[in-house]
């Protein structure tokens, strides 16, 4: 990644009359002209477009990038026409390359000789945000240590699964790390360096054009909410309050009836209400018994867990972690509770009695009166995948998986297995189970939201909805037949700003529209993935089967493909939708998330 210095413009002229700039908003500027345009040409040479190529990419995050045409003082008028010409086309270009940039063009005239007939590119970047930038990354949370040391080349034999993990490279640092061909641990392709020290993931900051189609190792860029407003007149807000319309009816007869995809929420999940608390049962067995810490044990893990529960949903509802100093110690040898069985075919008679012995081992010493959540944890020092199926049991009617302790029945039961190596990301989604949201089918096409696939892993601003995180007021519920246009803020950014627009077609289907960016736990996002993500909501599909109750809603360019998650598939601007007689067009698009127009027909 190019390091790049910010040069004040000091030493170049006409820094006057510029294009209007917030007054609260301190700005960092950049500049450069441009080679010398041919005596009357106003194209761009490609010795011109690569210059804006490479001024677009040193400034990734400009909130307004003017184009200065500049005319000799004593030049005639006629001249301020081409070179105004000149401007306009450098501002085009930038825009291709960068949608999501501010651009104005303009002209002025010069007394010096050397810049008559001259393009001038001036790049406003925030300074806050360019001062943490000024390393050229994006600013990233550190990686906790994992209580497991994996390291590249040493072999990874009995992995469950080959996701990036944090490991060691040969060189000793922290690295992102997977186990290649289920065999050899190896640097994991694509993946971001980890800063020794910091140990803060190193995320270019210049956005990528190309996404990266792996499972997230759960890298988390703190949003930079930017002040910018779009241009274009939106609606009223005020026209799209009543919300109920928006309310789907949970519609799923598939005999799932303890996970939702619509409303009202299934009975006994735990509510994100201020706090949700989860209850760790560790428990060791007769031959592998452990005198290790059970939370430092598993802290990687419940950290992941409750910061990304805790983000979803603005900082409202914490997750508090209830570990045990000890492991319970269960009576028989770890082969005798036959939970080898892997997902998914785990034998589920063999996961209810050792939940049951988990109970009887620890019920004295805990009281479960306010617990939301079980987890029952197993010691490290058994070996790997001796509980081979990662279960996230929400109740499921005539279940006998739950926790009957002597306060009460605890519904949601989390069991920890097929964790070696840790899986963190699936420790995130099957909280998402507890909480009561669903699965996205057994051939669903949404690459989008931690339930849906393991990759771009932000919540949907649906499943906000559905858990009752995103506010009432964050959502527009589009139901006039007037044409509209709404802004929607990136649904990662915390705040209380507009972040979907539901439209209802029926009282179980329902088109959403969300804005994408590359923040928060969206952090293997490109260019292709960022934009209005638009999706048809349809809470009578089965989160067990068929492609599930969300489905991609893709522009012309692409074909959504069942089975295949479409990351590409975010509108740019300008680009639309037309589904079920409603059109959704991007109208203008920027650091400020996407300005959707919502047409009927
Ligand atoms: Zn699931």
């Amino acid at each position: 990644m190019r390091k790049y210095l910010a040069i004040v413009s000091s030493a170049l002229l006409l820094v006057v009359g510029f294009a209007p700039a917030s007054a609260a908003t301190k700005y960092s500027v950049n500049q450069k002209t441009l080679a010398t345009f041919g005596s009357s040409a106003t194209g761009l040479t490609g010795m011109q477009k690569s210059q804006i190529q490479a001024t677009v990419e040193a400034n990734p995050n400009a909130e307004k990038f003017i184009c200065t045409g500049i005319r000799y003082y004593s030049q005639p008028m006629s001249v301020n026409i081409m070179v105004r010409k000149r401007a306009k086309a450098a501002c085009e270009y930038a825009k291709q390359l960068n949608p999501s940039l501010s651009t104005w063009y303009q002209n002025k005239p010069t007394q010096a000789r050397s810049y008559a007939g001259k393009v001038l590119l001036t790049v406003k970047t925030d300074a806050e945000v360019s001062g943490l930038l000024s390393e050229g990354y994006a600013d990233t949370e550190a990686i906790p240590v994992m209580p497991f040391r994996f390291t590249e080349g040493e072999p990874c034999t009995g992995a469950t699964h080959g996701s990036p993990v944090v490991g060691f490279l040969k060189n000793g640092n922290p690295g992102f790390i997977n186990c290649h061909q289920l065999s050899v641990w190896r640097k994991a392709e694509g993946a971001f360096a980890i800063d020794p020290v910091t140990r803060k993931p190193l995320v270019p900051a210049l956005v990528p054009s190309k996404s990266v189609f792996s499972t997230s190792p759960m890298v988390y860029i703190t949003p930079q909410v930017s002040d910018a407003r779009p241009q274009t007149a939106l609606s009223p807000g005020d026209g799209f309050n009543n919300i109920a319309p928006c309310r789907l009816v949970e519609a799923d007869t598939s005999g799932r009836p303890h996970m939702v995809s619509g409303f009202p929420m299934a009975a006994n999940r735990a509510i994100m209400d201020s706090e949700v608390i989860v209850q760790v049962i560790p428990v060791d067995f007769a031959d592998y018994r452990s005198g290790k810490s059970p939370g430092a044990d598993i802290a990687d893990a419940t950290k992941a867990v409750a910061d990304f529960w805790s983000r979803m949903s603005d900082g409202k509802t914490k997750i508090t972690w209830r570990v045990p100093n000890t492991y319970y110690n269960l009576p028989k040898k770890a082969a005798e509770y036959n939970l080898s069985g892997v997902f998914p075919n785990p034998v589920g008679d063999s996961y209810d009695s050792y939940v049951e012995a988990a109970v009887a081992a620890s019920d004295s010493d805990i009281n479960f009166s306010d617990v939301d959540i079980v987890l029952i944890s197993h010691a490290p020092e058994t070996p790997k995948n001796t509980v081979g199926t990662f279960i996230a049991q929400a109740g499921m009617p005539g279940s006998e998986m739950i926790a009957k302790t002597s306060e009460k029945i605890v519904y949601n039961t989390l069991i920890q297995g097929a964790d070696w190596p840790r899986n963190t990301q699936n420790w995130i989604h099957e909280f998402g189970h507890m909480l009561g949201l669903t699965d996205g089918g057994f051939s669903g096409n949404m690459g989008f939201d931690v339930m849906l696939h393991y990759g771009n892993a932000e919540l949907t601003v649906w499943n906000r909805f559905v858990l009752g995180i995103e506010s009432d007021s964050q959502i527009h519920c589009k139901t006039d037949a007037d044409t509209s246009t709404h802004l929607v803020s990136p649904v990662a950014w915390p705040g209380q700003r507009t972040e979907g627009i539901v439209i209802p077609l029926s009282s179980s289907k329902a088109i959403v529209v969300e804005s994408r960016r590359r923040t928060g736990y969206d952090a293997l996002l490109g260019k292709e993935s960022e934009g209005a993500l638009v999706y048809e909501v349809d809470t009578s599909g089965s989160g067990n089967f068929g492609d599930g109750p969300f489905t991609t809603l893709a522009p012309d360019r692409m074909t959504v493909i069942n089975g295949i998650w479409s990351i590409d598939a975010p509108l740019k601007n300008g680009e639309s939708i037309s589904h079920s007689g409603w059109t959704i067009t991007v109208k203008e698009t920027g650091a400020f998330g996407d300005v959707i127009e919502v047409k009927k027909g």
